[in-house]
C-alpha cells in the first residue's frame, strides 16, 4: 500500500482550469482585470442566486476587511465575531482599530449562540457601545442557525458580515449560503472546496456595493485622466490567471460537493460501530452542509479514556494528517484582552473535536489506510 501523505484538505483539479489559464496567456490578459474575472464573478453569481452580485478578491481576508470598511467599522468600535473560527474572521476587525467581542457557539451547529448573541449586544448596549457588525462563520461547512441569528440583528438594526468561507454549496432553508450576510464573504485558498490557489469574493445585495468593492480593490482611483484619489485605497482584486482557474473549477464544485458528503458519509459509517465517537452532523433537514471537513467528537467517558489526541498521534503515525476543530478566539493569546459572552461551549468543542481528511480526491486505498488506524485504535 501506498504511504503517501494524506491531507486535511488538498486542492483537487477538474479539468479546464488550464485552458482558462492558457487562455489568459494567449490573450495577454495576464493582470487583476479581464475576461475570466468577469467570467468567474458571473459564474459565481449564477450559481448563489438570489440576485447577488460578486466581487472577485484577492482573499477571503481582504474580503472581510472591505466588508468592514463598506460598513463603516472605525477605530473604537465594537464588533461581534463567533469565537470558534478560523483567526482570519477575526483579525480584520483589529486592522481597522476596532475592537472584537467574541461569543460562544451552541453545540448544534457548533456556530455563533444565538442566546450568548443577544446578552453580548445587550451588554454593549447597557455601556454606550452597540456592536457596529457581527461576523457568523458557517464552521466545515455547517450554515449557523441563520433565522434566530438574523433575526436579533434586525431586532437591534446591526448588520451581518457573513464569513462563508468554508460553505460554499451549504444550503439553509434550500438558501445558498453565502447569501444571508448584508454583505457575505467566500474564499478560493487552496484548502477550500474549489481553490483559485488563492483568492476570494465579497457578495453583496446591490452593483452600487459591488462596484464600491471593485473600486476599494483596485487602489481607490476617482475618474479622472491623472491618478487622483479622494479615499484609501487597497491592492485586493483578482488576478484574470487566479480567477481562470476558479471558472475550471466552477465546472467541477457540485461534484466536489457530492465527494466531500461521500466523505462523510464513509466517517458515519466507519464510527458507527465505535461507542463514544460522533461524527457532526446537520441537526435537521434545514441543514446541508457541504462537509467541507467531516469532524468528530470524543466522549472519553465511552472510549476507554481514548481522545482526540490519541486519534490525531496515531494517524499522524501512518502519515495522514487530522487536526484538532478551531481554537476558540478567546483562548488565543493574540485575542487575551477581548471581551467574550458564553460559556465552555466552544472550549469543550474543541478540547474533544478533531477534523479528519475530507478532500475530493481520496482514493479506495485511502480510506482504507484511515479504516485500519481506526479499526486498530479501538480494537473494532
Ligand atoms: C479560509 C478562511 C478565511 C480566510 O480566507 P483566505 O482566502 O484564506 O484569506 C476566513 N474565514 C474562515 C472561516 C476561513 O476558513
Amino acid at each position: 500500500m501506498s504511504n503517501s501523505k494524506i491531507w486535511l484538505s488538498s486542492p483537487h483539479m477538474g479539468g479546464s482550469e488550464q485552458k482558462f489559464v492558457q487562455e489568459a496567456f494567449d490573450t495577454n490578459w495576464v493582470a487583476p482585470l479581464g475576461p475570466n474575472v468577469t467570467g468567474f464573478e458571473d459564474d459565481l453569481e449564477n450559481y448563489l442566486g438570489e440576485d447577488v452580485f460578486v466581487a472577485a478578491l484577492s482573499s477571503g481576508t481582504a474580503a472581510l476587511h472591505l466588508a468592514l470598511i463598506m460598513l463603516d467599522v472605525k477605530p473604537g468600535d465594537e464588533v461581534i465575531c463567533q469565537s470558534m473560527t478560523f483567526s482570519a474572521s477575526a483579525n480584520p476587525i483589529v486592522y481597522l482599530g476596532a475592537k472584537p467581542v467574541f461569543v460562544d457557539s451552541e453545540t448544534e451547529t457548533m456556530n455563533i449562540s444565538p442566546a450568548f448573541l443577544e446578552e453580548a449586544i445587550l451588554n454593549g448596549i447597557s455601556r454606550g457601545k452597540k456592536p457596529k457588525v457581527i461576523v457568523i462563520v458557517h464552521l466545515y461547512g455547517m450554515p449557523c442557525k441563520v433565522d434566530e441569528v438574523r433575526d436579533i440583528a434586525d431586532k437591534y438594526g446591526i448588520p451581518i458580515v457573513e464569513d462563508s468561507a468554508e460553505a460554499l454549496g451549504s444550503t439553509y432553508k434550500g438558501k445558498k449560503c453565502g447569501t444571508f450576510g448584508d454583505i457575505s464573504i467566500l474564499s478560493f485558498n487552496g484548502n477550500k472546496i474549489i481553490t483559485t490557489s488563492g483568492g476570494g469574493a465579497m457578495v453583496t445585495k446591490t452593483t452600487a456595493q459591488k462596484n464600491k468593492a471593485v473600486f476599494l480593490s483596485t487602489q481607490a482611483r476617482d475618474n479622472a485622466p491623472h491618478y487622483q484619489h479622494s479615499e484609501i485605497g487597497y491592492n485586493y482584486r483578482m488576478s484574470n490567471i487566479c480567477a481562470g482557474i476558479g471558472r475550471g473549477q466552477m465546472e467541477v464544485l457540485d461534484k466536489h460537493l457530492k465527494l466531500r458528503r461521500n466523505m462523510h458519509q464513509f466517517y458515519i459509517d466507519l464510527f458507527s460501530g465505535i461507542d463514544g465517537v460522533t461524527v457532526f452532523s446537520e441537526p435537521n433537514t434545514d441543514f446541508y452542509s457541504n462537509h467541507w471537513l467531516s469532524c468528530v467528537q470524543f466522549d472519553t467517558t465511552k472510549t476507554n479514556g481514548i481522545n482526540r489526541e490519541d486519534l490525531r498521534l496515531a494517524l499522524e503515525k501512518e502519515n495522514i494528517e487530522s487536526r484538532p476543530l478551531w481554537k476558540p478566539m478567546h483562548l488565543q493569546p493574540v485575542f487575551s484582552d477581548c471581551a467574550f459572552f458564553g460559556s465552555d461551549i466552544s472550549e469543550n468543542l474543541f478540547t474533544n473535536g478533531l477534523c479528519l481528511p475530507s478532500s475530493s480526491n481520496l482514493t479506495d486505498n485511502d480510506r482504507e489506510r484511515i479504516t485500519k488506524v481506526i479499526q486498530t485504535l479501538f480494537n473494532a
